[in-house]
């Protein structure tokens, strides 16, 4: 191996079945499956248990979730660009709810349905003005490529309901991101139930689905993790509008902690006073730690009988940048951690790396090989599942 991902989808299960259990009996549970699309990590996720569905963007999405999800699961379709094309392969793949991000795609998904002889349940994508929730969130009112600004939302309606082929369910809100504050989550589906049920009340909308999107934070340093309980209590609170079908469809966290990123340390030098680690595979291969304002964990795996013959470059006991194979300097792992010793032939390993890591990667970039996804075979090192200090 020179770069790749392991996932373990008992620990994707694990996660899927704690997060069905602390929702509410009326919450549905997706996965967007654009946080990890390797099928042993879906199949283990949608498991006995687990969450009901997928949240799907592209045809290829599409055609995964039927591929690998049991029969009754549930499928929604997101996009901001949903040309006509693609609508009609999201149909034949069978998705039960499109979230329609303009009044062009609603044109378009109806002559989709007259084409392809079917009916479709639509919900509106809606980007609201304003997000009234205390603490950390304020999201929403910002200007976007997604879905319907609050203001277009009667016009919106007005159309779908007008349009053959089209049945409207309700709406689609997803304006959190990496949140980790579980009352400050909860006061945001709340807010969104409270919302949809005047919307819909005001403009005659039959409100059966209301999807409240993904956003559930990761710790990545082990401090504040989203406090499952709290988010439990909190939800139990809220009262969703008779007959609506509530969903979450959080990505980050559900996958994050099943996959593990390896790299192989190529060299390791000197350069005016700071240590570099060079790895096969940065940016091309996992490019999630470059969008963090934070340091992703990281650990030096020792190999002590490298592939390569003659002596080693190392570092020992200092802090280092940990540099990809790519010819860019933003070909970057992670800038300024402790490592209490490194080698060429030794291996980087980032845990947590099981959403956005191999799928959010440039592996075009340079056209060195991909980063390879296998099943975890091994028992991890105990280094592996502890939390490194940045
Ligand atoms: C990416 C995405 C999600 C998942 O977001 P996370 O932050 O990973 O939970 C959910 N819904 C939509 C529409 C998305 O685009």
């Amino acid at each position: 191996m020179v770069s790749g991902y392991v996932y373990d989808p008992e620990v994707a299960a694990a996660r899927a079945r704690e997060l069905r259990a602390a929702l509410p009996s009326w919450a549905t549970l997706l996965f967007a499956l654009k946080a990890n699309g390797f099928p042993p990590v879906v199949q283990a996720l949608a498991a006995e248990g687990g969450v009901d569905g997928l949240e799907v963007a592209s045809s290829q999405e599409a055609r995964l979730a039927r591929d690998l999800l049991p029969a009754g699961s549930v499928v929604a379709a997101a996009g901001p660009a949903k040309h006509p094309g693609l609508l009609v392969e999201l149909l034949a793949h069978g998705v039960d709810v499109v979230h329609a991000e303009s009044a062009l795609e609603l044109r378009r998904l109806s002559r989709a349905t007259q084409q392809t002889g079917t009916r479709v349940s639509v919900a509106l994508r809606v980007n609201p003005a304003r997000v009234d929730v205390a603490g950390t969130l304020a999201m929403g009112g910002r200007a976007s490529a997604f879905g319907f600004p609050e203001p277009e939302v009667p016009a919106a309606i007005a159309l779908a309901t007008s349009l053959p082929g089209l049945d409207l369910v309700g709406f689609h809100v997803h304006a959190v991101c990496g949140n980790r504050d579980a009352r400050a989550h909860a006061a945001y589906v709340g807010w969104c139930l409270d919302w949809a049920e005047r919307t819909a009340s005001a403009h005659g909308v039959d409100l059966g689905w209301l999807d409240v999107g993904g956003g559930l934070g990761v710790s990545y340093d082990g401090e504040s993790p989203l406090d499952l309980a709290v988010l439990a209590t909190e939800l139990d609170r809220l009262r969703p509008p008779q007959g609506a079908r509530v969903v979450l469809e959080p990505g980050r966290w559900l996958a994050a902690d099943c996959g593990w990123y390896a790299a192989e340390v190529v060299d390791v030098k000197q350069s005016y006073g700071e240590t570099f680690v060079v790895v096969r595979g940065g940016i091309n291969a996992f490019a999630l730690p470059g969008t963090e304002d934070f340091p992703l964990p990281l650990v030096v795996l020792p190999v002590d009988e490298p592939r390569e013959p003659g002596p080693r470059a190392e570092a020992r006991d200092t802090r280092v940048t940990v540099a990809g194979e790519l010819c860019t300097p933003e070909d970057v792992l992670v800038r300024d951690v402790h490592v209490p010793q490194v080698r060429s032939g030794d291996l980087v390993v980032m845990p947590k790396a099981g959403a956005y890591g191999w799928e959010f990667a440039l592996h075009a970039f340079l056209g060195h090989p991909p980063p390879t996804r296998d099943v975890l075979t091994a028992t991890l090192p105990a280094d592996l599942t502890l939390e490194p200090t940045p």
